[in-house]
């Protein structure tokens, strides 16, 4: 037989997610394998994972392999169909803008961008309609994404010929033999892909923004023009997601801080570094008081260290090749040799606190916690309200533990930030287990058989705890498995909380140890953790998902007194005086208003409660309660008022 034919009818076993194999011949796609399902299901396909990696959906698979139909339900799909958004959008774009040159175009978290550079011409939001239809109508031609491998001389060629300077950079740095194009409609762009089968999967596309934007993120080069789009496969998907970006709109963290004065940002201070004002001050006071009261319970020790530290500390921990040079630069003292940088981390701190003194296995685990502001250079083209700053304090903290302590501590941190989502009412989470690649084991440093007990310990307490997981494979670091928390918001959208993450190389390089009950000197494990993340971030993400009407407890202003007339003012201020004996956060509102108006007011101003006082009330010695949006609760004495509110604050936090 014909060697070539034997190959043609052999067989290649396909693994599907359910666990099932079936058999299919050699060089079929996912597509096929979907058609074989269903024609339903295979109208849906947008991409595929085989063997872990997303590819085509019609690409020939020619060996044994796991694979996973990717949909719009699942991210990769959306990512797959994003991704071939922005080569439509671009068509789009060219059909308008002959000439334009563009550089890189992926997807993101919703939606996708694409850097162009539109030389003389521009692009503004007048424009953004014609763009759409356009979209929409070669979308509507259902071209298919075809892919071509071409050499690095044709690849060359052709964006020379095109005069696309941004292409054929990026092509110099690409290996021949490894190119690929991909062409739809009138397009041709270099890519790698994956890409949707046609482009009929667009139904609907909106682009939402423009903005500037550095070739390869290097503010020396020429700025670009990011266009941001978004397409759904249902015009219904596309009207959902614009009344989502409005709320969103309202919650915007940036806006709401500066209307209830939580933070404020000033050019002379510096970019990226904020400043809490009284009232966001008093909020972050509450939830770090809140913490370090858990923490305090959970057996962990305050520790204290300084903002700067030797260039010698971090060339030890590491960090100094990691942050040196790209970020704050070092500070040099007026003696001649002495450099110090300012902290990118706390963690190197608190190993010298270790190793303060020796340490034996009846000493351990060692908890050290640390609300640790670190400092870290960020473009100022990446800054972002408090989610993205330049000096930001961790509610930081390092376990020192054997081994063997490990699933214990791991346990112990997570109940800690179960404690604190139930307290903050984030009820929808998942966590994501973050192991070793096991095609890659020669990655990672410490010993195997240190890995294998810490992902197993990582993966039964989460199990235990009854946590919904996700385990990705390949994405733990060098040092160490990791598991991090991502939460949903109020509406809807993902955000990463709370990491817990082992560490064999800190440790190392650092050389801890302690004495075992065989006499012996070991290395301990350390564990970081930071359930909030960042004290900045944390707020953020809790002024978002609240909206800004955040819970009794952590108001930075609790009750609102509003004397009907001046005549009333002395005894709001004795109310106010006797609230706060209570530990409540009241203030008066003392302004010659109308009490309608100042009810209004402290409404937008999302203050938990307000208590209205005239002259039956003074004579009663009493205050008439109304409650944000709930209305009216009737006259009650002060000390009944006070019960109240301090009843509504245990049953919040507990
Ligand atoms: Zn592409
Ligand atoms: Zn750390």
């Amino acid at each position: 037989m014909h060697p070539q034919k034997k190959l043609n009818y052999s067989m290649i076993k396909i693994t599907l997610p359910d666990g099932s194999i079936r058999e299919f011949a050699k060089g079929s796609s996912a597509m096929d394998v979907a058609m074989s399902i269903s024609e339903g299901l295979a109208r849906k396909v947008l991409s595929a994972q085989v063997n872990g990696e997303t590819v085509d959906a019609n690409r020939p698979i020619d060996t044994d392999a796991t694979l996973r139909l990717n949909t719009w339900n699942d991210s990769e799909g959306k990512s797959t169909m994003w991704h071939s958004s922005a080569h439509l959008m671009a068509e789009a774009l060219e059909a308008f803008y002959p000439g334009a040159k563009f550089a890189i175009g992926p997807p993101i978290e919703n939606g996708f961008y694409y850097d162009v550079d539109f030389g003389d011409q521009s692009l503004s939001e007048k424009d953004f309609e014609r763009i759409e239809s356009k979209m929409l109508e070669l979308a509507g031609q259902k071209n298919e994404y075809i892919r071509k491998s071409v050499s690095k001389a044709e690849a060359m060629a052709y964006f020379t010929e095109k005069g696309d300077p941004y292409k054929l950079e990026l092509i110099a740095d690409l290996n021949d033999g490894e190119i690929t194009f991909y062409t739809q409609g009138n397009f041709t762009d270099l890519c790698r892909g994956p890409h949707i089968p046609n482009t009929g999967h667009i139904k609907a596309a909106k682009i939402m923004s423009v903005a500037g934007a550095y070739w390869r993120g290097d503010e020396k080069n020429k700025q670009l023009t990011r266009v941001y789009g978004i397409t759904f496969p249902a015009k219904k998907e596309l009207d959902e997601y614009l009344v989502l970006v409005e709320e969103a709109k309202k919650r915007d963290h940036r806006k709401l801080g500066k209307e209830l004065e939580l933070f404020h940002f000033s050019q002379r201070v510096g970019q990226g570094l904020p400043l809490w004002l009284p009232k966001g001050a008093a909020l972050r006071a509450r939830l770090e008081n809140f913490l370090k009261e858990a923490q305090r319970k959970s057996g962990y020790e305050p520790v204290i260290t300084p903002h700067i530290g030797s260039k010698e500390l971090y060339e030890t921990s590491g960090h100094w090749a990691k942050y040196g040079k790209d970020s704050f630069q070092p500070i040099e003292t007026p003696v001649e040799g002495e450099v110090y940088m300012l902290k990118p981390m706390n963690c190197p701190h608190h190993c010298e606190i270790y190793k303060s003194k020796p340490r034996s296995y009846r000493d351990l685990p060692v908890r050290y916690a640390e609300f640790g502001t670190v400092y870290r250079y960020e473009q100022s083209g990446e800054l972002h309200g408090l989610t993205r700053v330049r000096g930001f304090t961790q509610d930081d903290a390092h376990i020192f533990c054997t081994v063997d302590q490990v699933k214990g501590e791991m346990a112990k941190v997570i109940d800690l930030v179960l404690y604190i989502f139930k307290t903050l009412d984030f009820k929808d989470f998942i966590a994501q287990v973050s192991l070793r690649d096991p095609n890659n084991p020669d990655k990672y440093i410490g010993s195997l058989q240190n890995w294998e007990k810490a992902e197993r310990a990582i993966q039964e307490v989460a199990d235990e705890k009854g946590l919904k997981t996700v385990v990705e494979y390949g994405e733990a670091a060098f040092y160490g498995p990791k598991l991090d928390f991502m939460v949903r918001d109020a509406i809807g959208r993902k955000w990463q909380l709370g990491t817990v993450q082992i560490d064999y190389n800190l440790p190392e390089r650092f050389e801890l140890d302690y004495t075992g009950a065989d006499n012996q000197k070991h290395r301990p494990v350390m564990i970081h953790r930071a359930p909030f993340g960042s004290m900045e971030r944390f707020v953020a993400i809790l002024i978002e998902h609240t909206a800004g009407k955040f819970p009794l407890w952590l108001s930075p202003e609790q009750v609102r007194i509003l004397p009907v007339s001046d005549k009333f003012n002395e005894y709001s201020q004795s109310v106010s005086t006797e609230l706060n004996n209570c530990d409540i956060r009241a203030l008066v509102d003392e302004r010659s208003e109308k009490v309608g108006k100042k009810i209004r007011e402290a409404e937008i101003d999302k203050v938990p409660y307000m208590l209205i006082i005239g002259e039956k009330e003074e004579s009663n010695g009493t205050v008439s309660v109304r409650k944000q949006g709930d209305g009216d609760l009737g006259e009650m004495s002060i000390a009944a008022f006070a019960h109240l509110i301090n009843e509504a604050v245990k049953q919040q936090v507990n």
